[in-house]
Protein backbone atom coordinates (compact mmCIF):
# COMPACT_ATOMS: atom_id res chain seq x y z
CA UNK A 1 0.00 0.00 0.00
CA UNK A 2 1.16 3.47 -0.82
CA UNK A 3 2.27 5.02 2.35
CA UNK A 4 0.08 8.17 2.10
CA UNK A 5 -0.91 10.00 5.67
CA UNK A 6 -4.62 10.82 5.35
CA UNK A 7 -5.46 14.74 6.71
CA UNK A 8 -8.28 15.62 5.63
CA UNK A 9 -9.85 19.32 6.96
CA UNK A 10 -12.18 20.27 4.08
CA UNK A 11 -14.65 17.47 4.02
CA UNK A 12 -14.07 17.07 7.65
CA UNK A 13 -15.16 20.84 8.49
CA UNK A 14 -17.91 21.99 6.26
CA UNK A 15 -21.31 20.45 6.24
CA UNK A 16 -21.48 17.82 3.94
CA UNK A 17 -24.80 16.64 2.24
CA UNK A 18 -26.48 14.14 3.65
CA UNK A 19 -27.87 12.30 0.76
CA UNK A 20 -25.39 9.58 -0.64
CA UNK A 21 -27.27 8.75 -3.91
CA UNK A 22 -24.90 9.66 -7.02
CA UNK A 23 -27.72 11.22 -8.88
CA UNK A 24 -27.78 14.72 -10.47
CA UNK A 25 -29.28 17.17 -8.30
CA UNK A 26 -29.07 20.69 -6.63
CA UNK A 27 -27.45 19.77 -3.51
CA UNK A 28 -28.20 22.44 -1.16
CA UNK A 29 -27.04 23.68 2.87
CA UNK A 30 -23.48 21.42 1.68
CA UNK A 31 -20.61 22.04 0.84
CA UNK A 32 -19.81 19.09 -0.78
CA UNK A 33 -21.09 15.29 -1.39
CA UNK A 34 -20.26 12.32 -1.01
CA UNK A 35 -18.60 10.13 -4.12
CA UNK A 36 -16.70 6.81 -4.96
CA UNK A 37 -14.68 7.37 -8.77
CA UNK A 38 -15.97 4.87 -11.34
CA UNK A 39 -14.04 1.90 -11.73
CA UNK A 40 -12.77 1.90 -15.11
CA UNK A 41 -12.45 -1.06 -17.62
CA UNK A 42 -9.00 -1.19 -18.01
CA UNK A 43 -6.54 1.32 -16.99
CA UNK A 44 -3.16 1.69 -17.83
CA UNK A 45 -0.33 4.62 -16.68
CA UNK A 46 0.53 6.96 -19.41
CA UNK A 47 2.60 9.44 -17.70
CA UNK A 48 3.74 10.64 -13.86
CA UNK A 49 5.55 14.07 -13.18
CA UNK A 50 7.79 12.31 -10.91
CA UNK A 51 8.65 15.96 -9.06
CA UNK A 52 5.25 16.32 -7.92
CA UNK A 53 5.83 12.03 -6.72
CA UNK A 54 8.26 13.66 -5.02
CA UNK A 55 7.13 16.43 -3.67
CA UNK A 56 4.11 14.00 -2.34
CA UNK A 57 6.60 11.62 -0.75
CA UNK A 58 6.18 8.90 -3.27
CA UNK A 59 9.28 6.80 -4.74
CA UNK A 60 9.96 6.54 -8.11
CA UNK A 61 8.92 2.95 -7.26
CA UNK A 62 5.75 3.74 -5.96
CA UNK A 63 4.88 5.18 -8.94
CA UNK A 64 5.46 1.92 -10.90
CA UNK A 65 3.23 0.17 -8.43
CA UNK A 66 -0.20 -0.86 -9.16
CA UNK A 67 -1.10 0.33 -6.11
CA UNK A 68 -0.26 3.85 -7.92
CA UNK A 69 -2.05 2.93 -10.61
CA UNK A 70 -5.58 1.65 -8.68
CA UNK A 71 -5.53 4.96 -6.85
CA UNK A 72 -4.99 7.65 -9.62
CA UNK A 73 -7.06 5.73 -12.27
CA UNK A 74 -10.45 5.75 -9.42
CA UNK A 75 -10.16 1.69 -9.62
CA UNK A 76 -9.94 1.54 -6.26
CA UNK A 77 -10.37 3.98 -2.96
CA UNK A 78 -7.76 4.24 -0.32
CA UNK A 79 -8.34 2.73 2.56
CA UNK A 80 -9.71 5.15 5.06
CA UNK A 81 -10.19 7.59 2.64
CA UNK A 82 -13.64 8.94 1.83
CA UNK A 83 -13.62 11.29 -1.74
CA UNK A 84 -16.46 13.51 -2.51
CA UNK A 85 -16.81 16.30 -5.20
CA UNK A 86 -17.20 20.35 -4.08
CA UNK A 87 -20.71 21.71 -4.95
CA UNK A 88 -19.58 25.31 -6.62
CA UNK A 89 -21.68 27.56 -8.90
CA UNK A 90 -20.73 30.25 -11.29
CA UNK A 91 -21.09 32.84 -13.62
CA UNK A 92 -19.84 31.69 -17.26
CA UNK A 93 -19.61 34.12 -19.96
CA UNK A 94 -21.22 36.63 -17.51
CA UNK A 95 -23.89 35.14 -16.65
CA UNK A 96 -25.14 33.37 -13.15
CA UNK A 97 -25.24 30.05 -14.34
CA UNK A 98 -26.46 28.52 -10.70
CA UNK A 99 -25.04 25.23 -9.34
CA UNK A 100 -21.70 23.60 -11.36
CA UNK A 101 -19.60 21.40 -9.40
CA UNK A 102 -17.09 19.28 -9.36
CA UNK A 103 -19.32 17.37 -12.48
CA UNK A 104 -16.21 15.23 -13.19
CA UNK A 105 -13.90 16.11 -10.46
CA UNK A 106 -13.46 13.71 -7.37
CA UNK A 107 -10.92 14.98 -4.59
CA UNK A 108 -9.52 11.83 -3.23
CA UNK A 109 -8.38 12.87 0.09
CA UNK A 110 -6.28 15.96 1.85
CA UNK A 111 -2.49 14.31 2.74
CA UNK A 112 0.70 15.21 5.14
CA UNK A 113 3.58 14.57 3.14
CA UNK A 114 7.00 16.53 3.53
CA UNK A 115 4.93 18.56 6.64
CA UNK A 116 2.64 20.21 3.96
CA UNK A 117 -0.74 19.67 3.60
CA UNK A 118 -1.99 18.78 -0.10
CA UNK A 119 -5.23 18.24 -1.56
CA UNK A 120 -5.36 15.62 -4.51
CA UNK A 121 -8.70 15.39 -6.98
CA UNK A 122 -8.71 13.16 -10.01
CA UNK A 123 -10.01 14.91 -13.29
CA UNK A 124 -12.64 12.61 -15.75
CA UNK A 125 -13.24 9.60 -12.81
CA UNK A 126 -16.99 9.84 -13.22
CA UNK A 127 -20.14 11.23 -12.67
CA UNK A 128 -21.26 13.41 -9.52
CA UNK A 129 -24.04 14.72 -8.37
CA UNK A 130 -22.84 17.90 -10.15
CA UNK A 131 -22.64 16.11 -13.69
CA UNK A 132 -25.76 18.08 -15.21
CA UNK A 133 -26.12 16.81 -18.29
CA UNK A 134 -22.62 15.47 -19.28
CA UNK A 135 -20.68 12.66 -18.79
CA UNK A 136 -18.14 12.91 -15.68
CA UNK A 137 -15.40 11.91 -18.30
CA UNK A 138 -12.26 13.32 -19.90
CA UNK A 139 -10.64 12.38 -22.59
CA UNK A 140 -6.95 11.85 -23.39
CA UNK A 141 -6.33 14.83 -25.69
CA UNK A 142 -7.90 17.33 -22.81
CA UNK A 143 -6.15 15.11 -20.08
CA UNK A 144 -2.57 15.63 -21.55
CA UNK A 145 -3.00 19.55 -22.32
CA UNK A 146 -3.88 19.78 -18.43
CA UNK A 147 -1.01 17.54 -17.40
CA UNK A 148 1.44 19.06 -19.19
CA UNK A 149 0.47 22.80 -18.78
CA UNK A 150 0.15 22.60 -15.46
CA UNK A 151 3.90 21.14 -15.14
CA UNK A 152 4.94 23.98 -17.62
CA UNK A 153 2.96 26.94 -15.78
CA UNK A 154 4.60 25.71 -12.08
CA UNK A 155 8.42 25.76 -14.14
CA UNK A 156 7.58 28.98 -15.24
CA UNK A 157 6.97 30.47 -11.81
CA UNK A 158 3.07 30.84 -12.64
CA UNK A 159 0.91 29.89 -9.66
CA UNK A 160 -1.01 27.02 -10.85
CA UNK A 161 -2.59 23.72 -9.60
CA UNK A 162 -0.42 20.94 -10.21
CA UNK A 163 -0.39 17.78 -12.14
CA UNK A 164 0.78 14.17 -10.15
CA UNK A 165 -0.52 11.11 -13.26
CA UNK A 166 -2.10 10.69 -16.22
CA UNK A 167 -4.04 7.68 -16.89
CA UNK A 168 -5.93 5.53 -19.48
CA UNK A 169 -8.95 4.52 -18.33
CA UNK A 170 -9.18 1.54 -21.03
CA UNK A 171 -12.64 3.37 -21.58
CA UNK A 172 -14.07 4.61 -24.93
CA UNK A 173 -15.54 8.62 -24.11
CA UNK A 174 -17.56 10.01 -27.57
CA UNK A 175 -17.02 14.07 -27.84
CA UNK A 176 -18.28 16.15 -30.65
CA UNK A 177 -14.78 18.04 -30.53
CA UNK A 178 -16.06 21.30 -32.32
CA UNK A 179 -19.98 21.00 -31.68
CA UNK A 180 -20.42 20.57 -35.64
CA UNK A 181 -22.28 17.17 -35.25
CA UNK A 182 -19.89 15.15 -35.90
CA UNK A 183 -19.37 12.94 -32.71
CA UNK A 184 -16.71 10.43 -32.27
CA UNK A 185 -15.08 7.80 -30.13
CA UNK A 186 -12.26 9.34 -28.06
CA UNK A 187 -9.81 7.34 -25.07
CA UNK A 188 -11.24 8.10 -22.22
CA UNK A 189 -8.39 9.58 -19.47
CA UNK A 190 -8.12 10.39 -15.69
CA UNK A 191 -5.07 13.15 -14.06
CA UNK A 192 -4.62 13.09 -10.67
CA UNK A 193 -4.52 17.40 -9.66
CA UNK A 194 -3.04 18.61 -6.93
CA UNK A 195 -3.36 21.80 -4.70
CA UNK A 196 -3.15 23.29 -1.62
CA UNK A 197 -7.19 23.49 -2.01
CA UNK A 198 -9.12 23.45 -5.32
CA UNK A 199 -12.19 26.06 -3.90
CA UNK A 200 -13.19 28.51 -6.19
CA UNK A 201 -14.74 31.84 -6.45
CA UNK A 202 -18.24 29.35 -6.97
CA UNK A 203 -17.66 27.78 -4.01
CA UNK A 204 -18.59 31.23 -2.23
CA UNK A 205 -21.10 32.24 -4.67
CA UNK A 206 -23.25 29.28 -4.44
CA UNK A 207 -23.62 29.48 -0.81
CA UNK A 208 -24.39 33.25 -1.06
CA UNK A 209 -27.05 33.00 -4.05
CA UNK A 210 -28.55 30.06 -1.73
CA UNK A 211 -28.85 32.70 1.07
CA UNK A 212 -26.95 29.95 3.14
CA UNK A 213 -25.04 32.70 5.61
CA UNK A 214 -24.11 30.16 7.88
CA UNK A 215 -22.83 27.64 5.81
CA UNK A 216 -20.77 31.03 3.98
CA UNK A 217 -19.56 32.16 7.72
CA UNK A 218 -18.24 28.47 7.70
CA UNK A 219 -16.34 28.25 4.38
CA UNK A 220 -15.00 31.58 5.00
CA UNK A 221 -13.66 30.79 8.18
CA UNK A 222 -12.16 27.67 7.32
CA UNK A 223 -10.50 28.65 4.17
CA UNK A 224 -8.71 31.79 6.00
CA UNK A 225 -8.22 29.51 9.02
CA UNK A 226 -6.29 26.97 6.69
CA UNK A 227 -5.13 28.96 4.07
CA UNK A 228 -4.42 32.54 5.11
CA UNK A 229 -2.30 32.21 8.20
CA UNK A 230 -1.63 35.58 8.58
CA UNK A 231 -5.15 36.44 8.73
CA UNK A 232 -4.96 37.30 13.01
CA UNK A 233 -8.37 39.14 13.58
CA UNK A 234 -11.62 37.56 13.50
CA UNK A 235 -15.19 38.29 12.11
CA UNK A 236 -16.31 40.88 9.46
CA UNK A 237 -12.86 42.57 10.05
CA UNK A 238 -11.10 38.99 8.70
CA UNK A 239 -13.50 38.91 6.13
CA UNK A 240 -12.95 41.59 4.24
CA UNK A 241 -8.73 41.29 4.82
CA UNK A 242 -9.63 37.56 3.36
CA UNK A 243 -11.18 39.63 0.49
CA UNK A 244 -8.22 41.84 -0.26
CA UNK A 245 -5.69 39.03 0.35
CA UNK A 246 -7.42 37.64 -2.39
CA UNK A 247 -7.44 40.51 -5.03
CA UNK A 248 -3.72 40.34 -4.66
CA UNK A 249 -2.95 36.85 -5.06
CA UNK A 250 -5.61 36.91 -8.08
CA UNK A 251 -3.60 40.11 -9.55
CA UNK A 252 -0.17 38.39 -9.34
CA UNK A 253 -1.76 35.54 -11.16
CA UNK A 254 -2.91 37.63 -13.92
CA UNK A 255 0.28 39.95 -14.32
CA UNK A 256 2.23 36.75 -14.57
CA UNK A 257 -0.32 34.94 -17.57
CA UNK A 258 0.35 38.14 -19.25
CA UNK A 259 4.36 38.13 -18.89
CA UNK A 260 4.04 34.61 -20.18
CA UNK A 261 1.48 35.06 -22.81
CA UNK A 262 -0.74 32.10 -21.59
CA UNK A 263 -4.21 32.96 -22.27
CA UNK A 264 -6.72 30.59 -20.06
CA UNK A 265 -9.58 30.70 -22.38
CA UNK A 266 -12.91 29.77 -19.64
CA UNK A 267 -12.33 32.74 -17.26
CA UNK A 268 -15.73 32.03 -15.56
CA UNK A 269 -15.75 32.27 -11.82
CA UNK A 270 -16.21 28.57 -10.59
CA UNK A 271 -12.36 28.26 -12.76
CA UNK A 272 -11.01 31.01 -10.18
CA UNK A 273 -9.35 29.41 -7.43
CA UNK A 274 -9.58 31.43 -4.61
CA UNK A 275 -5.69 31.34 -3.63
CA UNK A 276 -4.86 32.65 -6.92
CA UNK A 277 -3.93 29.43 -8.76
CA UNK A 278 -4.35 28.78 -12.30
CA UNK A 279 -6.96 26.32 -12.31
CA UNK A 280 -9.28 24.04 -14.74
CA UNK A 281 -6.89 23.95 -18.60
CA UNK A 282 -9.37 23.25 -20.79
CA UNK A 283 -8.67 25.60 -24.15
CA UNK A 284 -6.53 27.56 -23.03
CA UNK A 285 -3.26 28.63 -25.37
CA UNK A 286 -0.48 30.67 -25.96
CA UNK A 287 0.04 33.81 -27.75
CA UNK A 288 2.60 32.97 -30.82
CA UNK A 289 1.96 35.77 -32.82
CA UNK A 290 1.34 38.98 -30.20
CA UNK A 291 -1.97 39.94 -30.59
CA UNK A 292 -4.01 41.62 -27.50
CA UNK A 293 -7.34 40.05 -29.52
CA UNK A 294 -6.45 36.36 -29.08
CA UNK A 295 -8.34 33.57 -27.96
CA UNK A 296 -7.83 29.77 -28.62
CA UNK A 297 -11.78 28.89 -27.39
CA UNK A 298 -13.96 28.43 -30.03
CA UNK A 299 -16.58 29.01 -27.90
CA UNK A 300 -15.91 32.29 -27.39
CA UNK A 301 -15.02 33.45 -30.84
CA UNK A 302 -17.83 35.97 -31.26
CA UNK A 303 -17.51 37.88 -28.36
CA UNK A 304 -14.30 37.22 -27.15
CA UNK A 305 -14.60 37.64 -23.62
CA UNK A 306 -11.59 35.75 -22.57
CA UNK A 307 -9.32 37.13 -25.27
CA UNK A 308 -5.58 37.80 -23.74
CA UNK A 309 -5.89 41.39 -23.58
CA UNK A 310 -9.13 41.53 -21.58
CA UNK A 311 -8.09 38.75 -18.95
CA UNK A 312 -7.64 41.68 -16.55
CA UNK A 313 -10.54 43.37 -16.97
CA UNK A 314 -12.32 39.98 -16.52
CA UNK A 315 -10.29 38.99 -13.61
CA UNK A 316 -11.53 42.29 -11.77
CA UNK A 317 -15.19 41.68 -12.98
CA UNK A 318 -14.90 38.19 -11.12
CA UNK A 319 -13.47 39.71 -7.95
CA UNK A 320 -16.40 41.79 -7.92
CA UNK A 321 -18.50 39.07 -8.09
CA UNK A 322 -16.96 37.19 -5.56
CA UNK A 323 -17.23 40.57 -3.34
CA UNK A 324 -20.83 40.34 -4.05
CA UNK A 325 -20.93 36.76 -2.31
CA UNK A 326 -18.86 38.09 0.50
CA UNK A 327 -21.49 41.03 1.06
CA UNK A 328 -24.09 38.26 2.60
CA UNK A 329 -21.76 38.22 5.51
CA UNK A 330 -19.84 41.53 5.40
CA UNK A 331 -21.90 44.79 7.17
CA UNK A 332 -19.31 47.22 5.17
CA UNK A 333 -18.48 46.50 2.13
CA UNK A 334 -16.70 49.91 2.06
CA UNK A 335 -13.18 47.50 2.44
CA UNK A 336 -14.60 45.39 -0.02
CA UNK A 337 -14.71 48.20 -2.51
CA UNK A 338 -11.39 49.48 -1.83
CA UNK A 339 -9.68 46.37 -2.61
CA UNK A 340 -11.51 46.51 -5.63
CA UNK A 341 -9.96 49.83 -6.28
CA UNK A 342 -6.42 49.40 -5.42
CA UNK A 343 -6.84 46.32 -7.89
CA UNK A 344 -6.97 48.86 -10.58
CA UNK A 345 -4.00 51.07 -9.75
CA UNK A 346 -1.59 47.91 -8.57
CA UNK A 347 -2.31 46.33 -11.76
CA UNK A 348 -1.46 49.24 -13.50
CA UNK A 349 2.00 49.31 -11.59
CA UNK A 350 2.65 45.76 -11.67
CA UNK A 351 1.74 45.12 -15.16
CA UNK A 352 4.50 48.20 -15.68
CA UNK A 353 7.06 46.96 -13.55
CA UNK A 354 6.33 43.19 -15.29
CA UNK A 355 7.06 45.01 -18.92
CA UNK A 356 10.16 47.30 -17.84
CA UNK A 357 11.45 43.85 -16.43
CA UNK A 358 10.49 41.67 -19.60
CA UNK A 359 13.11 44.98 -21.12
CA UNK A 360 15.57 44.61 -19.41
CA UNK A 361 15.17 47.81 -17.40
CA UNK A 362 15.76 47.09 -13.31
CA UNK A 363 13.23 50.25 -12.55
CA UNK A 364 10.43 51.41 -14.70
CA UNK A 365 10.00 55.11 -14.74
CA UNK A 366 7.13 57.09 -16.39
CA UNK A 367 9.06 57.76 -19.54
CA UNK A 368 8.64 53.97 -19.78
CA UNK A 369 4.79 53.61 -20.19
CA UNK A 370 5.36 54.98 -23.47
CA UNK A 371 8.40 52.96 -24.54
CA UNK A 372 5.86 49.88 -23.66
CA UNK A 373 2.47 51.34 -24.63
CA UNK A 374 4.30 51.64 -28.59
CA UNK A 375 6.49 48.54 -28.08
CA UNK A 376 2.87 46.45 -27.55
CA UNK A 377 1.61 48.62 -30.99
CA UNK A 378 4.74 47.53 -32.63
CA UNK A 379 4.45 43.87 -31.56
CA UNK A 380 0.70 44.11 -33.20
CA UNK A 381 1.26 45.96 -36.40
CA UNK A 382 2.43 42.42 -38.15
CA UNK A 383 2.43 38.63 -36.51
CA UNK A 384 5.13 38.63 -34.36
CA UNK A 385 6.17 35.80 -32.12
CA UNK A 386 6.13 36.97 -28.32
CA UNK A 387 8.05 33.93 -27.08
CA UNK A 388 10.99 34.46 -29.37
CA UNK A 389 11.17 38.50 -29.26
CA UNK A 390 11.14 38.73 -25.93
CA UNK A 391 13.84 36.22 -25.89
CA UNK A 392 15.72 37.55 -28.35
CA UNK A 393 15.98 40.90 -26.95
CA UNK A 394 18.50 39.66 -24.40
CA UNK A 395 21.18 40.30 -26.96
CA UNK A 396 21.03 43.46 -27.80
CA UNK A 397 23.69 45.49 -26.81
CA UNK A 398 23.99 49.05 -25.62
CA UNK A 399 26.80 49.77 -28.61
CA UNK A 400 24.11 48.36 -31.03
CA UNK A 401 22.68 50.93 -33.59
CA UNK A 402 19.22 51.18 -34.26
CA UNK A 403 19.21 49.07 -36.95
CA UNK A 404 21.56 46.18 -35.45
CA UNK A 405 19.51 45.77 -32.85
CA UNK A 406 16.17 45.26 -34.64
CA UNK A 407 18.09 42.38 -36.94
CA UNK A 408 18.40 40.76 -33.47
CA UNK A 409 14.97 40.36 -33.23
CA UNK A 410 14.10 39.71 -36.37
CA UNK A 411 13.26 35.92 -36.01
CA UNK A 412 10.56 36.81 -34.23
CA UNK A 413 8.55 37.61 -37.20
CA UNK A 414 6.34 34.87 -38.95
CA UNK A 415 6.99 37.50 -42.40
CA UNK A 416 9.10 40.13 -42.10
CA UNK A 417 8.45 40.96 -46.05
CA UNK A 418 4.93 42.02 -44.35
CA UNK A 419 6.40 44.70 -43.07
CA UNK A 420 5.67 48.14 -44.88
CA UNK A 421 8.32 51.01 -45.09
CA UNK A 422 6.19 53.19 -42.48
CA UNK A 423 6.17 49.88 -39.89
CA UNK A 424 9.57 49.49 -39.96
CA UNK A 425 10.49 52.48 -39.55
CA UNK A 426 8.49 52.40 -36.16
CA UNK A 427 10.23 49.27 -35.10
CA UNK A 428 14.05 51.62 -35.85
CA UNK A 429 12.64 54.26 -33.59
CA UNK A 430 11.33 52.41 -31.24
CA UNK A 431 14.89 50.64 -30.70
CA UNK A 432 16.56 54.01 -30.60
CA UNK A 433 14.57 54.89 -27.89
CA UNK A 434 15.39 51.53 -26.51
CA UNK A 435 18.70 51.71 -27.01
CA UNK A 436 18.68 55.35 -25.41
CA UNK A 437 17.12 54.27 -22.48
CA UNK A 438 19.46 51.02 -21.72
CA UNK A 439 22.27 53.29 -21.37
CA UNK A 440 20.91 54.55 -18.49
CA UNK A 441 20.97 50.84 -16.64
CA UNK A 442 24.18 49.96 -14.85
CA UNK A 443 24.06 46.64 -15.92
CA UNK A 444 26.20 45.44 -18.10
CA UNK A 445 24.99 43.32 -21.52
CA UNK A 446 25.84 39.84 -20.25
CA UNK A 447 24.49 40.74 -16.86
CA UNK A 448 21.07 42.23 -18.39
CA UNK A 449 21.13 39.27 -20.56
CA UNK A 450 21.31 36.96 -17.41
CA UNK A 451 18.33 38.71 -15.56
CA UNK A 452 15.91 39.04 -19.00
CA UNK A 453 16.40 34.96 -19.96
CA UNK A 454 15.11 34.72 -16.48
CA UNK A 455 12.09 36.50 -17.04
CA UNK A 456 11.64 35.80 -20.93
CA UNK A 457 11.05 32.03 -21.18
CA UNK A 458 12.79 30.14 -24.01
CA UNK A 459 10.38 27.61 -24.38
CA UNK A 460 6.05 27.52 -24.04
CA UNK A 461 4.39 24.53 -24.72
CA UNK A 462 3.07 26.09 -27.67
CA UNK A 463 -0.19 25.16 -29.36
CA UNK A 464 0.82 22.37 -32.06
CA UNK A 465 3.52 21.37 -29.71
CA UNK A 466 0.71 20.05 -26.84
CA UNK A 467 -1.24 18.53 -30.62
CA UNK A 468 1.95 16.72 -30.96
CA UNK A 469 2.21 14.91 -27.98
CA UNK A 470 -1.57 14.21 -28.45
CA UNK A 471 -1.51 12.98 -31.98
CA UNK A 472 1.78 10.18 -31.05
CA UNK A 473 -0.15 9.75 -27.73
CA UNK A 474 -3.43 8.86 -29.37
CA UNK A 475 -1.31 5.81 -31.39
CA UNK A 476 0.17 4.67 -28.33
CA UNK A 477 3.30 6.94 -28.07
CA UNK A 478 4.35 8.41 -25.09
CA UNK A 479 7.50 9.69 -25.71
CA UNK A 480 6.64 13.00 -26.65
CA UNK A 481 4.79 14.31 -23.60
CA UNK A 482 7.80 12.79 -21.60
CA UNK A 483 9.58 14.75 -23.97
CA UNK A 484 7.99 18.28 -23.15
CA UNK A 485 7.49 17.53 -19.63
CA UNK A 486 11.21 17.64 -19.40
CA UNK A 487 12.30 20.49 -21.39
CA UNK A 488 9.18 22.58 -19.81
CA UNK A 489 10.96 21.62 -16.18
CA UNK A 490 13.94 24.42 -17.35
CA UNK A 491 11.91 26.91 -19.52
CA UNK A 492 14.52 29.98 -18.92
CA UNK A 493 17.52 27.44 -19.75
CA UNK A 494 19.06 27.46 -23.07
CA UNK A 495 18.85 23.39 -23.24
CA UNK A 496 20.19 22.98 -26.71
CA UNK A 497 19.02 19.43 -27.41
CA UNK A 498 15.66 20.72 -27.32
CA UNK A 499 16.56 24.18 -29.69
CA UNK A 500 14.11 22.62 -32.31
CA UNK A 501 11.12 23.76 -30.25
CA UNK A 502 12.56 27.48 -29.71
CA UNK A 503 11.14 28.28 -33.14
CA UNK A 504 8.14 29.42 -34.81
CA UNK A 505 4.86 27.99 -34.98
CA UNK A 506 5.28 26.01 -38.16
CA UNK A 507 2.40 27.06 -40.96
CA UNK A 508 0.30 23.38 -40.66
CA UNK A 509 -0.41 24.45 -37.50
CA UNK A 510 -1.87 28.26 -38.69
CA UNK A 511 -5.66 26.99 -38.85
CA UNK A 512 -5.30 23.07 -37.36
CA UNK A 513 -7.98 22.31 -34.73
CA UNK A 514 -6.17 21.72 -31.38
CA UNK A 515 -2.98 24.13 -32.12
CA UNK A 516 -4.79 27.44 -32.82
CA UNK A 517 -8.67 26.71 -32.04
CA UNK A 518 -10.02 24.81 -29.07
CA UNK A 519 -13.61 23.78 -27.93
CA UNK A 520 -14.43 23.46 -24.70
CA UNK A 521 -15.42 19.96 -25.44
CA UNK A 522 -12.96 17.82 -23.80
P1 LIG B 1 -15.53 24.17 -17.24
O1 LIG B 1 -15.94 25.57 -17.54
O2 LIG B 1 -15.13 23.36 -18.44
O3 LIG B 1 -14.46 24.13 -16.20
O4 LIG B 1 -16.78 23.38 -16.66
C1 LIG B 1 -17.99 23.95 -16.26
C2 LIG B 1 -18.81 22.96 -15.49
O5 LIG B 1 -19.13 21.84 -16.30
C3 LIG B 1 -18.13 22.40 -14.24
O6 LIG B 1 -19.10 22.26 -13.25
C4 LIG B 1 -17.62 21.07 -14.71
O7 LIG B 1 -17.49 20.15 -13.66
C5 LIG B 1 -18.71 20.64 -15.67
N1 LIG B 1 -18.24 19.70 -16.69
C6 LIG B 1 -17.41 19.93 -17.73
N2 LIG B 1 -17.22 18.82 -18.43
C7 LIG B 1 -17.92 17.83 -17.84
C8 LIG B 1 -18.13 16.44 -18.10
N3 LIG B 1 -17.58 15.83 -19.13
N4 LIG B 1 -18.93 15.77 -17.25
C9 LIG B 1 -19.51 16.37 -16.21
N5 LIG B 1 -19.38 17.66 -15.92
C10 LIG B 1 -18.58 18.39 -16.72
MG1 LIG C 1 -14.18 24.30 -14.52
Amino acid sequence: MLNLQIADTFSKELPADPILENSRRQVSNACFSYVTPRIPSSPSLVHVANEVADMLGLSTEDTKSQDFLDLFSGAKVFPGSQPYAMCYGGHQFGHWAGQLGDGRAINLMEIMARDKRWALQLKGAGETPYSRSADGLAVLRSSIREHLCSEAMFHLGVPTTRSLSLCLSGDMVMRDMMYDGNPANEKGAIVCRVAESFIRFGNFQILASREDTDALKQLVEYTIKHFFPSIKTKGEKAYQQFFDEVVTSTLVMLIEWQRVGFVHGVMNTDNMSILGLTIDYGPYGWLEGYDKGWTPNTTDRQHKRYQYGQQPTVGLWNLFQLANALALIIEDVKPLEQSLERFKVQFAQGYTRMMALKLGLTKATQADLLLIKSLEDNLSMVETDMTIFFRLLSTVQKKDKASEAFARIADAFYDIEALAETELKKWLDWFTAYLRRLQEELATDYERKIRMNMYNPKYVLRNYMAQIAIDDADKGDYTMIDTFYKMLQKPYHEQPEYEKWFAKRPEWARNKVGCSMLSCSS
